[in-house]
């Protein structure tokens, strides 16, 4: 049986980082994923030539140089700019939280000092029953940020679809990703840099990858000794419940499951990310792929997105965020501080709400740390 430095379990960006780290510094590396495919969930599948984003829409933004320019390093990335829309009802939205939403939510506003003075009197109440402390929990957030007519229009309805979970139970920093600001700017984020990479995200993971042994329909944990063994170290970013046989419990995931469809039109919906606020809508969103690089094939491929719970089978997602998770996932981090040769990352070994550029900065500054 070869030996390995590194035996990196899962494909996605964090074991991406550090096999491409550790290739370059001429470790000999063995990367393995148990789906039939490398990226994880920013592999993109070709459908009437545009990439589909298999997993969801991954736009790429960072306020890192550092790691904008490891990225750049790699691929080169386009000029896309996120500016989803939001449709509540049929009533449309720009977003984030801007002067364009603010004018199209109350017609009367046209001006910053407006928007403010309608914002301050939308929020009275709920930063009355404040008294002074801060926000619990996102709904309590929301309302001190933007007032009741946009929580009530595009955040609850939504934000419960998203969760399955009331905004009263979520914590308020989810809330805090997005951007409240009084110009009228679309962009939905507030980082210096952000594109997509040119021909698509399978590039960026084609040259991670690109030195390292790689095996795909292998899973660890159906033999998880014999492939501790196989590693010098094991960066393992799979559940990190599931790598302990879920022996303090189960962690509650959030998964998203989509709806492709190919349609005879050029142009769909205009924009790439189009979120259904409403409650009765059963999808959070519509991606319509092709926009995420100006594509002007003759057809076009949209994504219906449903959130539900994760159950066992599924891909998981996204963490859930409440206090029962977090206290459970304490207990595994500590079991996982006490092993000796195995390093847990990325969104599933580390049950973190992380974006892209987070996680390539957590692989790149593991990966230093393990230098000195
Ligand atoms: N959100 C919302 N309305 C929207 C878009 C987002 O209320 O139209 C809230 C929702 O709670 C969501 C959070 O903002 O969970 C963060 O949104 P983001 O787009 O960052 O979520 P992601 O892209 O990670 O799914």
């Amino acid at each position: 049986m070869t030996h390995y430095d590194y035996l990196i379990v899962g494909s996605g960006l964090y074991g991406a980082t550090f096999a491409y780290k550790a290739k370059l510094a001429s470790k000999k590396v063995l990367v393995i994923d148990k789906r039939s495919h490398l990226g994880g969930n920013i592999y993109c599948e070709e459908l009437e030539g545009i990439n589909v984003h298999k997993y969801g829409a991954h736009i790429f933004h960072t306020n890192n140089k550092k790691v904008w320019d490891f990225v750049n390093s790699i691929v080169e990335f386009n000029r896309y700019t996120n500016c989803p829309v939001a449709n509540y009802k049929g009533e449309l939205y720009n977003l984030p939280f801007n002067m364009n939403t603010f004018n199209r939510m109350w017609p009367e506003v046209h001006t910053p000092a407006q928007a403010q003075a309608k914002i301050d009197e939308q929020k009275v109440e709920a930063v009355a029953a404040l008294g002074g402390r801060e926000p619990q929990n996102l709904e309590e957030q929301a309302l001190c940020l933007v007032g009741k007519d946009i929580f009530y229009k595009l955040i609850k309805e939504y934000t419960e679809k998203q969760w399955g979970r009331d905004c009263s139970e979520l914590p308020s920093f989810i809330i805090k990703r997005l951007p409240v600001r009084f110009t009228y700017d679309n962009n939905y984020f507030n980082d210096l840099y952000q594109g997509i990479p040119i021909g698509g995200y399978n590039v960026l993971t084609e040259r991670l990858f690109e030195k390292a042994d790689v095996q795909t329909g292998v899973d660890f944990l159906e033999d998880k000794e014999k492939y501790l063994a196989m590693g010098e170290t094991v960066i393992y970013t799979g559940a990190i419940d599931a790598f302990y046989d879920y022996a303090l419990g189960k962690l509650e995931y959030r998964t998203v499951r989509f709806e492709t469809e190919v349609l005879d039109t050029d142009n769909y919906q205009g924009v790439a990310v189009v979120n259904y606020t409403d409650r009765e809508t059963p999808y959070t969103r519509v991606i319509e792929h092709k926009h995420f690089e100006f594509g002007t094939q003759k057809k076009t491929v949209i994504s219906r997105e449903y959130s539900t719970d994760w159950k066992e089978g599924m891909e998981p997602y996204y963490p859930v965020n409440d206090v029962r998770n977090q206290e459970l996932y304490q207990k595994y981090a500590a079991l996982a501080e006490k092993e000796e040769k195995v390093i847990f990352g990325g969104r599933l070994g580390e049950y973190k709400y992380y974006d892209m550029d987070k996680v390539i900065e957590a692989a790149l500054n593991q990966w230093e740390k393990m230098q000195r």
